[in-house]
């Protein structure tokens, strides 16, 4: 995308096409003031696989990041407006959209993993939502989603398993909070990120019902 030309935005769209940025130490004010709400982030975290630009890979992610979520099932930034080719909170957006410069990347770039916000750093001290997120944790920990893809094109029966286990707990931990304090989905996906059977989906991984809970089965290598 960098050009020797561009000298300037032409508001094409593409970045905010691409995706919502990830949150930095500065926009917490932004996310305390409700300028930034909670049912319009999304958490990735740590284990999911992301595009890094340091790398150019995508790659699991080492540390968790709070993003700006997409439009339904795609990651095109929720604020974006089509119509007008523009931010609809321009005043308001975080710092990486305030830094970008898709033709000179190097103050992107060294945003990139730099302070950035958590789950913790934003719910604040004495939230008994804090305690959730960390039993979460503790509970459902995200594998690391670049083994668990090798495990799957190797066809590891007793890898999907014990996958299997993980998205039941998952589940049922979700079930038990999201009647406790009647979460809606955009709130939970902010808590939680998103369930593991979710994630799985993209390696090909079927989901169905069962008495036992949530079957998973192979149904094509890769992604
Ligand atoms: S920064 Fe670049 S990609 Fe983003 S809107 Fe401007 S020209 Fe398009
Ligand atoms: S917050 Fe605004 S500038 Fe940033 S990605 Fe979303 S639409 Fe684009």
């Amino acid at each position: 995308m960098k050009s020797e030309q561009q000298t300037e935005c032409k508001r094409c769209g593409i970045c905010c096409q691409k995706g919502g940025p990830a949150l930095h130490g500065q926009d917490l004010a932004l996310v305390r003031r409700g300028r930034l709400p909670w049912e319009n982030l999304i958490t990735i975290r740590r284990g999911e696989l992301a595009y890094n630009p340091l790398s150019d890979k995508i790659e699991p992610v080492l540390q968790e990041l709070v993003k700006i979520r997409g439009t339904g099932q795609e990651w095109c930034c929720c604020y974006y407006d089509p119509a007008g080719k523009g931010c609809s909170i321009y005043g308001s957006r975080p710092v990486a959209c305030g830094v970008l410069k898709c033709w000179q990347p190097e103050e992107t770039l060294a945003l990139v993993g730099q302070d950035l916000l958590s789950r913790l750093d934003i719910l604040e001290e004495g939230d008994p939502r804090r305690s959730l997120v960390q039993e979460y944790e503790q509970l459902c920990p995200c594998p690391d989603l670049q083994e668990v893809e090798k495990s799957l094109a190797d066809q590891d029966e007793s890898a999907l398993r014990s996958l299997e286990m993980q998205v039941n707990t998952d589940i049922a931990f979700r079930d038990r909070v999201v009647q406790e304090l009647n979460l809606p989905l955009a709130r939970e996906l902010f808590l939680f990120g998103r369930p593991l059977f979710q994630l799985l989906q993209a390696f090909g991984v079927g989901v169905s019902e069962s008495s036992q809970g949530l079957r998973l089965t192979i149904r094509k290598v890769g992604i």
